[in-house]
């Protein structure tokens, strides 16, 4: 269960982008976060894995208050929240396999991911997850060599060969032409079913995935404001 309370965040500059969001996503649904382009969807993330510290509120995972941890404690519920990123992010010269098994770091000795000795048990993990997306054959090539939705494709099993508790996913299909984000888009969705995975998905236009709970960005902050400015008068 993720519980999220009172979430904002003033940036620096000034720029509230995100004005006291509630919002609570129960173990096993797929939440989309939708609203347009600067309604605050990826300041949401952010604040979740922490890449971004909030101004106010509480993100809870599973009993664990993400917001007040600090040092290891921080790293240890980062490697429980995995993401999908718009870009892919992937390292372009390294192979589909060393990509997949990047996602392991966070377990793995940091000499051992030097010396890219991984565990076979890693290793064959990564190989089930590739065939699961339609890349086993793939594992060699390099990434600098694929296409955008096998980029994306490679993306998401680097996030669940973490096997998180939670999946960030931001605007996975932003960069790809129509019919491969509906591909992608399916397939992130059967993944979470089969392994009945808490997950967010910000989506910027109306495509939301069939079947999951949504939450208007720019609906929730407009009720924000309307409190606020209730709270003020
Ligand atoms: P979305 O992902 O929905 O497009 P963002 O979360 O990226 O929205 O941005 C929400 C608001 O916060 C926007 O007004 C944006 O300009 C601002 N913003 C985002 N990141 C930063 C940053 N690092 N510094 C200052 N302002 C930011
Ligand atoms: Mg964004």
């Amino acid at each position: 269960m993720l519980r999220i309370k009172g979430l904002t965040k003033r940036y620096r500059t000034g720029d509230l982008a995100l004005k006291g969001i509630d919002l609570d996503v129960p173990d096993g649904e797929v939440m989309a976060l939708i609203g347009p382009s600067g309604a605050g969807k990826s300041t949401v993330i952010r604040c979740i894995n922490r890449l971004v510290e909030p101004t106010a509120g509480t993100v809870t995972l599973n009993d664990t208050e993400i917001t007040t941890l600090g040092g290891a404690e921080l790293r240890r519920a980062r490697r429980r929240m995995g993401m999908i990123f718009q870009e892919y992010a992937l390292v372009e010269r390294l192979t589909v396999m060393e990509n997949v098994l990047s996602g392991r770091l966070g377990y793995v000795g940091f000499w051992q991911s030097w010396l890219r000795k991984f565990p076979q048990g890693d290793v064959d993990e990564a190989f089930r997850l590739l065939a699961r997306v339609g890349l086993d054959h793939m594992a060699d090539k390099r990434a600098d060599e694929l296409s955008g939705g096998q980029r994306q494709r490679v993306g998401i099993c680097r996030a669940l060969i973490q096997n998180p508790d939670l999946l960030l996913v931001d605007e996975p299909t932003a960069s790809l032409d129509p019919k491969t984000s509906r591909q992608i888009m399916r397939l992130i969705k059967e993944l979470c079913a089969e392994r009945k995975l808490l997950a967010i998905i910000n989506i910027h236009d109306v495509c939301s995935p069939s079947g999951s709970s949504v939450c208007n960005l720019a609906r929730s902050s407009m009720t924000a404001r309307r409190r606020t400015s209730r709270r003020r008068s």
